[in-house]
């Protein structure tokens, strides 16, 4: 019963949820969260769902964690938030040229020290890519695919395509894989829109009248 609770909480937030406009497995980890330290169990699990670095299935046994081992769900959360707390600075030193500080990078490695795993070559969107399949055992290895995707954006260096949202308010990162690496929005009808929409606004506006 309890499984199938999971099972039907997760079905219900995958459904509810905006698409991921990250573009590297690493950004849409970042995005997920506002705050990253205080980023929930829920919120962790409905990310590796809609990343589909787990099966809808796993999502709802994990879902259900909390409840039947405490500690363990515990432990995870903090080695998540953790990294999600570094790679939001990591991201915003490589965004604004800034030199990245060897701790923030400790967190990445922590992870990719204790998951073992390897290398495969997936097709996907018309192109080949190397991803990170990771070995399931203990619950770390569901951080590792976001680690070794975070180690590759860090080792492409300053020439990495790394942006953030043109609109100030919203904060999204996000990898420019546009042809003309113009991108500037984290999507064009989420903030894109809005920026046009306030444009359009501005220059139709009727100036104020005084008396
Ligand atoms: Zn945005």
């Amino acid at each position: 019963m309890l499984v199938l609770t999971g099972y039907l909480r997760f079905s219900v937030s995958i459904s509810a949820t905006s698409p991921l406009l990250g573009g590297r497995l690493c950004l849409d980890f970042v995005n997920t969260s506002v705050a990253p330290s205080s980023l929930s169990w829920d919120e962790l699990i409905h990310f590796l769902g809609v990343s589909r670095v787990i099966s809808s299935e796993r999502g709802a046994q994990l879902l259900a964690l909390p409840e039947s081992d405490p500690q363990a769900a515990e432990g995870l959360l903090q080695k998540a938030r953790q990294l999600c707390v570094s790679l939001r600075k990591v991201f915003t030193a490589m965004h604004r040229k800034q030199k990245i500080a060897s701790e923030w990078a400790e967190s990445v490695n922590d992870i990719l020290r204790i998951t073992e795993g390897h290398d495969e070559l997936v097709f996907e969107n018309g192109v080949w890519r190397i991803e990170f399949i990771a070995r399931e055992g203990g619950l770390d290895w569901l951080l590792a695919a976001v680690a070794r995707s975070a180690a590759e954006l860090v080792a492409e260096g300053p020439g990495a395509r790394l942006r953030l949202c043109a609109n100030p308010r919203c904060g999204l990162f996000f990898y420019d894989n546009s042809r003309t690496h113009r991108r500037r929005w984290c999507s064009m009808a989420i903030c894109g829109n809005r920026n046009k929409v306030a444009a359009f606004a501005r220059k139709h506006s009727t100036p104020p009248q005084y008396s």
